[in-house]
């Protein structure tokens, strides 16, 4: 899952480019598989690639494999350690070797199409794939911690009520290279190369961008394991976060093959409810949810899991919802806490933002149960607004509205 990112709808694609994916419905999306972009001037992107797809484009190239070994490593390091961009930068490979390199292998960035910094220093990009699909990445400077959220798609096929995201028209998975890329991107724009293990500002990542990064597990999962590497931009699991609406088959793989912190978007304790704001829970209920949750490797009290709950005024913020949140809680032992995220409305939103009173009682019912009920602090407001007018029609009905009215006018005629 993600978050609660605005997103402009991008020009139409440029011929030649990978076709898009429709959105095929916000209760059982397919992901279609897409094959890799193919850059117009026919050289690799190096960014994205294992070590081992480093060594194998090398050799493929026509480097011969003793030297491609030796090659990779140095590679690996300058793009990852040294973050650079260019092959002259390598002075440790022979200078006669860079134009051999340069003309098959680019080392790419995501195209910044607007960059904006808010008043509280929050920084957004706007940023675009070859293929002129535009995506978000926002990065939240604290006072000892900076946090970095990352798309895993363009756009989102789960259509979440609350969720501007929805207003995309087209949708496809992203690369490993563009979810990296966001990164190595804002590492750029920081100044923090080389990698130190100390003194960063980029400290923590959270894949709660746009898009379900369970819907994208192996690019997520490749991209994660190349931030994770120790010998490149060496972010630690734990400081690392992937956001999921609830995606349960793909939970426990995500566990074992990733292995960062879990956060999960409940936002609502009642089938009704949460059938109404994530509609992916026809699918997969609460329980089943809880369940895979009470079942997710690594999960204990030191790495707890977290609960999103967005809070919507006379929708999921009675003191009942907060304690059947707590019942729930202690009924699957799950080590929890639960982030309280007042709702940002937009034009024509379907919900309004709960009342600072509400939002108080509720976190304090959670609150004196033992768990950590934090209720975030909005960042960024006034970019926010800003992004909004990048938009082509902000005005314009969510998805999750156009579907909604779409099956209530086919459930009338029936
Ligand atoms: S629709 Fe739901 S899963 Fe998709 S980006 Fe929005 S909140 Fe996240």
């Amino acid at each position: 899952m993600a978050a609660m990112l605005t997103v402009s709808t991008s020009p139409e694609p440029v011929s030649g480019s990978i076709a898009p994916m429709p959105i095929p419905g916000h209760i059982d999306p397919v992901p279609v598989p897409r094959a890799p972009f193919a850059r117009p001037d026919g050289r690799v992107d190096l960014i994205g690639l294992s070590k081992d797809q480093l060594r194998g484009a090398l050799a493929e190239a026509g480097m011969e494999p003793r030297q491609a070994k030796l090659r990779a490593k140095q590679i690996w390091h300058w793009l990852y350690n040294r973050g650079a961009t260019d092959f002259t930068q390598m002075t440790d490979i022979a200078k006669a070797q860079h134009p051999w390199l340069a003309e098959r292998f680019a080392i790419s960035r995501p195209d910044v199409v607007e960059a904006q910094v808010s008043t509280d220093g929050t920084r957004k990009w706007l940023l675009r794939s070859p293929d002129g699909q535009d995506y978000e990445m926002v990065f939240i400077p604290d006072a000892d911690r900076g946090t970095l959220c990352v798309s895993s798609q363009v756009g989102c096929t789960l259509n979440c009520r609350f969720c501007h995201t929805g207003t995309m028209r087209l949708v496809r998975n992203l690369t490993a290279g563009e979810i990296v890329g966001q990164v190595m991107l804002a590492r750029d724009s920081l100044g923090e190369w080389p990698s130190q293990p100390e003194g960063r500002m980029l400290t923590n990542i959270v894949m709660m961008g746009m898009g379900e990064p369970l819907y994208n597990f192996d690019n997520v999962r490749d991209a994660l394991r190349l931030v994770m590497d120790g010998d490149g931009l060496a972010l630690s699991k734990r400081r690392i976060t992937l956001s999921t609406s609830g995606v349960v088959p793909m939970m426990a793989r995500a566990g074992e093959e990733i292995g960062v912190n879990l956060a999960v978007s409940l936002h609502a304790v009642t089938k009704d409810v949460r059938d109404e704001i994530v509609p992916l829970n026809k699918k997969y209920g609460i329980e089943e949810l809880l369940q895979a949750c009470a079942d997710y490797p690594g999960a204990n009290n030191a790495r707890r899991i977290t609960f999103e709950y967005v809070m919507l005024r006379d929708k999921n913020d009675s003191d009942d919802d907060a304690r059947e949140l707590v019942r729930l809680i202690r009924q699957y032992r799950l080590p929890a806490k639960v982030n309280l995220i007042p709702f940002n409305p937009w034009p024509g939103a379907p919900y309004e933002c709960s009342t600072p009173e509400r939002i108080r009682a509720f976190s304090n019912i959670i609150f004196e149960a033992g768990y950590s009920a934090p209720v975030r602090t909005p960042r960024g407001r006034d970019i926010d607004a800003a992004c909004g007018q990048l938009k082509t029609a902000a005005e314009k009905k969510s998805r999750a509205e156009l579907d909604r009215e779409a099956e209530e006018k086919q459930a009338a005629l029936a």
